[in-house]
């Protein structure tokens, strides 16, 4: 690949250098898909069969070095090694999915047709974009693009794969492990560098492009695709919410917005930013929840919060923190002063207006605003509040399916965080500013394909309808039977 200029890698924990990798331009961009191209035949014909076995080999690979893996992830980006090796094991079960369940989901399966069209044999089947351009975001470097890139694979298309500038390393390695499993073409390809290089991706013969990252980002990902018409696929920021009834089981909860709101130092897509509570717990939850989140640090070593991976990202964390308190709102654990260098100590804050920064915005740190609601009709008008909707948890003992059903998301988890994003037969996406289209599930294999309908005339029609021959008899009989079939309703 040509290439003009290269790009230095730090662990954000120690400011180590990790890595140098090149910054691909244009020509290198389109001499990737190009590629890709070539090999998008090949791909395609092998067939549901062969690319699950090739799949396969791939989910193999991962896992006999998913250790260097995990340890990659955790030095460019920060999060502890457990965490990156738990998320690998995520994506290795979507992954299996996804090659398993292609065929049955994306293969030609035969479609009834109408009574005026009995005549006709009608299949429709799912086909491949040919390339797919995939591009990723550094805070779970491996589960989110390969959400995309597993999906796009298996439903027959060639990846040209662009990772964070925070974490290419870990894009490197998955696709030389894929090269290993399919060595024959370059099917799955990675282009390094930042913005630019992402930027010159979506401006490419691709078909698609997978983009994970924030809203602002997805604008311009879309403003760049508009050009060439190319689909996009829109994964996005969010701001969720946990809500906590009155009837929950109160540790459960805690900890579910313990782990949601902190884990992987909060910078999480479908983090747990807010949480409401149902006033006849309020108190008794908050002592819950500062009492698991008493030993919690934030640190490198056995601490379970690693450091913040973007340095911008301090900032706006700072921001929303210091808002907060000055418009009222009082820090239960950490505050401001939580911040240290690169790592933010466990955040909690209480009292905060419904309009402050840290209630609306996407914060990506270790924080939770915890509000009291009079009722469950309360909390989830807050939770609707907001231009967001990727993920929502609830708990409760009675009225969890009741809550879920009403709360404008992508999905709902109850009783559990997460649960939907971990599940492969479920799909994933979000709406409103959190973006639209899906990963995983079926949905998540038919995002990477194009419907192709096809029927075959099995004779002629009594009733020939699109032809200068049409009788006046023909017509006659028409407008009886639309009289019959559509006219008696109501
Ligand atoms: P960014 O939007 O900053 O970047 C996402 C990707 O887009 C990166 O690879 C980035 O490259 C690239 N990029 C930047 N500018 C352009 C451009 N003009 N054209 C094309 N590509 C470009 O997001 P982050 O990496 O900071 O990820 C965090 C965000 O991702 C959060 O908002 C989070 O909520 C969201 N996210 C959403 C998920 C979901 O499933 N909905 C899952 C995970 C994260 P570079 O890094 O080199 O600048």
């Amino acid at each position: 690949m040509t290439t003009s200029l290269s790009f230095d890698v730090h662990s954000p924990a120690t400011g180590a250098l990790v890595g140098s990798y090149p910054s691909h331009d244009e020509s290198a961009v389109e001499a990737a898909v190009d590629r890709a191209h070539g090999a998008a035949t090949w791909w395609r014909t092998v067939g549901f069969d062969e690319r699950a076995r090739r799949l396969d080999r791939w989910r193999a690979e991962i896992t006999r070095g998913r250790d260097e893996l995990a340890r990659i992830m955790s030095e460019e980006m920060g999060k502890p090694r457990s965490d990156a090796a738990l998320e690998i094991v995520m994506a290795l079960e979507h992954l299996k999915w996804a090659a398993r369940n292609a065929k049955d989901v994306l293969g030609p399966r035969s479609v009834t047709p109408s009574l005026l069209t009995v005549n006709q044999a009608c299949r429709v089947e799912y086909r491949p974009f040919g390339v797919v351009g995939v591009i990723g975001p550094w805070n779970y470097p491996v589960f989110t693009p390969l959400g995309s890139i597993s999906f796009a694979l298996a439903a027959g298309n060639t990846v040209v794969f662009k990772p964070s500038e925070y974490t290419p390393g870990v894009g490197v390695w998955l696709a030389e492990a894929f090269a290993r499993a399919v060595p024959e073409q370059p099917v799955l390809q990675v282009i390094t560098g930042g913005g630019e290089t992402g930027a010159a991706l979506c401006r490419s013969r691709v078909g698609k492009i997978g983009f994970t990252g924030s809203t602002e980002t997805g604008k311009r990902v879309m403003a760049a695709c508009a050009q060439r018409l190319t689909p996009v696929l829109m994964e996005c920021g969010g701001k969720d919410a946990l809500i906590v009834d009155a009837d929950a089981d109160l540790a459960a909860a805690a900890d579910a917005a313990l782990w949601g709101g902190m884990a992987n130092a909060g910078q999480t897509c479908l983090g747990v930013e807010r949480v409401y509570v149902h006033t006849d717990v309020y108190d008794k939850f908050l002592t819950e929840l500062l009492d698991q989140a008493r030993d919690l640090r934030a640190g490198t070593g056995t601490a379970k919060i690693g450091p913040i991976t973007m340095p911008k990202q301090l900032a706006v964390i700072h921001r929303h923190i210091e808002d907060a308190i000055a418009r009222g709102g009082r820090a239960l654990l950490g505050g401001p002063e939580a911040i240290d260098g690169q790592f933010v100590q466990p955040t909690i804050l209480v009292d905060v207006p419904h309009d402050a920064a840290a209630v609306v915005e996407e914060t990506f740190g270790p924080t939770l605003v915890v509000t009291r609601v009079a009722s469950m009709d309360e909390a989830i008008e807050r939770v609707n509040d907001s231009e967001y909707g990727l993920g929502a948890t609830v708990f409760a003992r009675r009225d969890g399916d009741a809550i879920a059903d009403r709360i404008e998301s992508g999905a709902t988890s109850i009783n559990a965080f997460v649960a939907h994003a971990t599940i492969p037969a479920l799909p994933l996406g979000g709406v409103g500013a959190s973006g639209f289209g899906r990963v995983h599930g079926p949905d998540g294999l038919r995002e990477f394909t194009y419907a192709k309908a096809t029927t075959r005339q099995r004779f002629s029609s009594p009733l020939a309808l699109t032809t200068f021959t049409r009788s006046a008899g023909i017509d006659t009989v028409v407008d009886r039977l639309v009289s019959v079939l559509h006219g008696r309703i109501g």
